[in-house]
C-alpha cells in the first residue's frame, strides 16, 4: 500500500511545510500590501492544474477535487491568511515592504532574525499547500482553499468575500488558531463606541488656589481581549476616582485629562489637571492613600501603581462646571472591565467592555470603548447601556457597526469528529475552548449560519512581536490531525 500522510515520518512533513513556509517568508506580506503573496498562491494552483480565483480583494480561492468516489461527500474549507504583521526589533533595519523574513531554524523552533516571522498565519498557508500537494495520499472529499486579506487590520479580505464561496460548503477548517491541542469554537463580535461632547472653558475662579497635574503611572496595561480577565488596573478609572474623592473635599475644575492609546488596549497612564480649593496637602494625601490601598488590592497584578502630583501654575482654563461634571459622570457610569462570565465555562469571558482612550482638545472631549461579546445579543446589550449612559451625561455615542459573534455551536458535527481524531492520534483529548478575541469565522458564519467550523493550529509563541517562534514538533501533528480530520469527513457521511 502507498504511504498516506498519516504514516509519513514527522521530518518529511516538517521539512514539506517549512519549504512552502520558506517561499512565503521571502514575499513582504504586511496587511493591505498581498498583491504580491495573493500572485505566488494563485500561481501554485495554476501550476498544479487547479481551478483558482484572486477576487477583487485578492483573496485567493482554490477547488480540489475530491478522492476517487468521493465526489459526492460534503465540502470542506481549508482556510488561513495571508497577510502578517510585520515589526522588528529596536535597531534593526526593517522595511515591511521590500525585505524578506529572515528565518532561524534550530532544534525546537523557528524564528526569525530580528523580526516577527509570521507564522500567524503563514504556517497555516503553508500547511495547506503541503495538504494540496499531498492529496493522493488521504482520502477526502472536495476541499476548498481560501486565503484571505488583511486579517491584521480589518478583516476586509473575510468580510468581502463573496458568499458563493461559503454557503455550498458543510465544513470549515480554519487554521488561524495559536495553540496545538486546542480547538476553538468560538470568538468575540467587537463594537468600537465614542463618546464626545462639545466643551467651554473659562478661566479659573482665584478662590481654587490649589493648581495641580496628577498622573497615574507604572500599570501593567494589555490586550482587552485577551487580558481583560487578569484583574489589571484602568489608569483612566483610577483617575475618575482621585477626582471624586477629592471632590468630596471640595471643588474642583478639570483643566485637561488625557490617558490611554488605543481602543483595544488597557489604559496603562493617564494625567490630569485641576485647580480646587482643597489644600495640595491633602490632595497629596487622598492621592497617596488611593495608591496605597491599591498597591494592596492589586498587589498580584499591578503592585507598582505610582500616584504622582506636581504643583503646576495656574491653568489659563478650566472646563465650564457643567462639562467636568458630565465628564466625570460618564467616565464614572462606563462599565470597563468583564461584564459576563462563559456559561459553559466559567474560566472564559464572555462579554466585557474597556475604557481605552480619554482625549480632549480646544473644543471637544472623547472618550472611546471597545466591547466584545461571545453573543451578539450582549453587545447589544451593552451597546444600550452604553447609549443611555451617553444621553444622562449628555455626550453624544457613536457605534461602528458591530462585527458578529462566531457562536458556540453545542450540536457541532465537525467538533465531535474533531475530537475523536485528535484523541486517536494524541493519546488524549483536545482542549475545547473559546476565546474573546476577534476571529475572521465570525464572518465566514453570518455568511453561512449552518457552516460547521473550528479554529485549530501550531503552537506559535508571541505573535505580533519579534519574539515569535513556531514550535516545530506541532506541524506534523498539527498537518496529520487536519489530514485525518478530512479522511473522517470522507468516512461519515
Ligand atoms: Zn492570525
Amino acid at each position: 500500500m502507498n504511504e498516506t500522510i498519516l504514516t509519513q515520518a514527522d521530518e518529511k512533513i516538517l521539512d514539506g511545510v517549512l519549504e512552502n513556509f520558506a517561499e512565503l517568508a521571502k514575499i513582504p506580506r504586511p496587511s493591505k500590501h498581498e498583491a504580491q503573496v495573493g500572485k505566488f498562491l494563485q500561481k501554485f494552483f495554476v501550476e498544479r492544474g487547479l481551478e483558482v480565483v484572486r477576487d477583487k480583494f485578492n483573496n485567493v480561492i482554490a477547488e480540489i477535487p475530491a478522492s476517487p468516489g468521493k465526489e459526492n461527500f460534503p465540502l470542506t474549507i481549508l482556510q488561513a491568511h495571508m497577510d502578517m504583521v510585520c515589526v522588528a526589533r529596536d535597531g534593526v533595519d526593517f522595511n515591511p515592504l521590500r525585505d524578506p523574513i529572515k528565518l532561524i531554524r534550530d532544534e525546537k523552533f523557528l524564528s526569525a532574525d530580528g523580526t516577527s516571522l509570521g507564522a500567524d498565519d503563514g504556517i497555516g498557508v503553508a500547511e495547506i499547500l503541503y495538504l494540496v500537494d499531498n492529496r493522493d495520499a488521504f482520502t477526502h472529499g472536495k476541499i476548498r482553499a481560501i486565503f484571505t486579506v488583511d486579517e491584521e487590520q480589518g478583516m476586509s479580505g473575510a468580510n468581502g468575500a463573496d458568499e458563493k464561496f461559503f454557503t455550498d460548503a458543510s465544513y470549515m477548517i480554519n487554521c488561524d488558531s495559536e495553540n496545538f491541542g486546542e480547538i476553538v469554537v468560538g470568538c468575540a463580535g467587537t463594537v468600537h463606541v465614542t463618546f464626545s461632547r462639545e466643551v467651554h472653558y473659562v478661566r479659573p475662579d482665584t478662590k481654587l488656589f490649589t493648581n495641580i497635574a496628577i498622573t497615574v503611572g507604572n500599570l501593567r496595561g494589555g490586550h482587552s481581549g485577551e487580558e481583560i480577565s487578569c484583574g489589571r488596573i484602568n489608569a483612566l478609572k483610577v483617575a475618575v476616582q482621585i477626582l471624586k474623592q477629592i471632590g468630596r473635599h471640595g471643588k474642583i475644575r478639570l483643566s485637561s485629562i488625557a490617558g490611554g492609546k488605543a481602543f483595544n488596549a488597557i489604559p496603562n497612564q493617564a494625567e490630569f489637571v485641576i485647580s480646587t480649593d482643597v489644600p495640595a496637602a491633602d490632595v497629596e494625601k487622598i492621592c497617596a492613600d488611593i495608591e496605597h490601598s491599591l498597591q494592596k488590592i492589586f498587589a498580584a497584578t499591578d503592585p507598582n501603581i505610582k500616584i504622582e502630583t506636581r504643583i503646576v501654575p495656574r491653568p489659563e482654563k478650566v472646563l465650564h462646571v457643567k462639562d467636568g461634571e458630565f465628564l466625570i459622570s460618564l467616565m464614572t457610569l462606563i462599565h470597563s472591565g468583564v461584564y459576563v462570565m462563559s456559561p459553559e465555562n466559567h474560566a472564559e469571558v464572555f462579554a466585557s467592555a474597556n475604557l481605552g482612550i480619554v482625549c480632549m482638545n480646544d473644543d471637544c472631549v472623547e472618550l472611546k470603548i471597545l466591547a466584545r461579546a461571545n453573543a451578539d445579543e450582549l453587545i447589544f446589550e451593552l451597546m444600550d447601556s452604553f447609549e443611555q449612559a451617553g444621553r444622562l451625561c449628555q455626550f453624544e455615542t457613536k457605534f461602528s457597526p458591530p462585527t458578529p459573534a462566531w457562536q458556540f455551536n453545542a450540536k457541532s458535527k465537525l467538533l465531535k469528529l474533531a475530537e475523536k481524531v485528535f484523541t486517536e492520534q494524541n493519546g488524549h483529548a483536545p482542549e475545547v475552548k473559546t476565546i474573546h478575541v476577534g476571529l475572521e469565522t465570525s464572518s465566514f458564519a453570518k455568511k453561512n449560519p449552518a457552516l460547521d467550523i473550528i479554529s485549530i493550529g501550531t503552537t506559535n509563541e508571541n505573535i505580533h512581536t519579534p519574539n515569535e517562534r513556531l514550535h516545530l514538533d506541532t506541524v506534523a501533528p498539527h498537518v496529520k490531525f487536519i489530514a485525518g480530520l478530512l479522511e473522517k469527513i470522507a468516512e461519515s457521511n
